[in-house]
């Protein structure tokens, strides 16, 4: 584990230190889902590190938005005040499925959500997953992050011109979202009420520059929460969600355990998996399950088409 020194450019109001990916457990599965993957066997075996750097075709320079922002950016006058109303506050929970976070949608539709997470090795672009969810018109919301955002702005600003998807916000440094500094699967997490806060705003104000609109949900790094945070999220104008379905574990599922974990999505399933990872089997497995739930009558929608609160 190392840190990554954040090259954000744009988040300049932000203390950027260090972001570490994340990894994930799912209830008792213990299975791995964030960003902080082993090499995979073929990569160890080819004596490579995985990869650090955006993928072919996309471009790791800065390029100024086509969007026009419509909506304003969070004020320091209003982070000042969410952080105001829970300075001191002692959080009860620590977890992926605090209270206040969502898991599942009543609706019938199934939501394909796919985190970005940025970061040495995660920077990358599945573009196999993509073109398939293109080809396939599966509607799907996208978690990114700002230090991936900002290695591949131009792939960022084609995703938010694409009405299939919806971009939506997975941090800033990607950190495990806590009031005190807690960690998840060695990961420090934000240490103070204000770190919170700017972990949620610093990517908030760069999605809303991107496409012009105010992003809706949140997922943080390693997807933990503790219960203030949840608050603190909610008060900043986001929903914290996470998943019922780990459709890839961070990547390291075989194609047959992708597809057999998004095999298994149902009505109102929130599943998460990742979009970069390219070396990762997670187009394949979808390549298989997509087209089996179609045919077993299920639909997909975007997180906004769900009425999620
Ligand atoms: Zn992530």
């Amino acid at each position: 584990m190392t840190t990554d020194p954040d090259r954000s450019r744009e988040v300049t109001r932000r203390r950027l230190l260090g972001g570490l990916l994340g990894t994930l457990a799912l209830g008792t599965g213990a299975v791995l889902t964030g960003c902080t993957r082993p090499p995979l066997a073929r990569e160890a075996a080819a004596g490579a590190a995985p990869s650090g750097g955006p993928a072919a075709g996309t471009t790791s320079t800065a390029s100024p938005s086509t969007a026009t922002p419509s909506a304003a950016a969070l004020t320091e006058q209003q982070l000042a005040a969410v952080a105001q109303r829970h300075q001191g506050r002692t959080p009860k929970a620590w977890g992926l499925q605090t209270e206040g976070v969502v898991l599942r949608s009543g609706q019938q539709q199934v939501a394909l959500t796919f985190d970005a997470c940025g970061g040495p090795g995660g920077a990358g672009v599945d573009t196999a997953l993509l073109a398939l969810l293109r080809a396939e018109q599966i509607p799907a919301t996208l978690f990114l992050n700002s230090r991936w955002i900002e290695a591949n702005r131009t792939l960022a600003d084609d995703l938010a011109a694409d009405d299939l998807f919806e971009l939506a916000n997975h941090g800033t440094r990607h950190l495990p979202l806590s009031v005190s500094g807690r960690s998840a699967y060695g990961i420090t997490g934000t240490g103070s009420v204000r770190e919170v806060v700017d972990e949620v705003a610093g990517n908030h104000d760069l999605l809303t520059r991107l496409t012009g609109k105010e992003p809706r949900y949140f997922r943080p790094g390693t997807a933990y929460y503790d219960d203030i945070a949840v608050q603190i999220v909610r008060d900043l104008g986001e929903i914290p969600v996470n998943f019922d379905i780990n459709g890839d574990a961070g990547a390291t599922f075989t194609t047959g355990q992708v597809a057999s974990a998004v095999g298994a999505a149902r009505h109102g399933s929130i599943v998460i998996s990742h979009m970069n990872q390219p070396k990762g089997m997670t187009a394949e497995g979808y390549a298989i399950a997509l087209p089996k739930l179609k045919k077993a009558g299920i639909t997909f929608a975007r997180l906004d088409d769900l009425g999620l609160r």
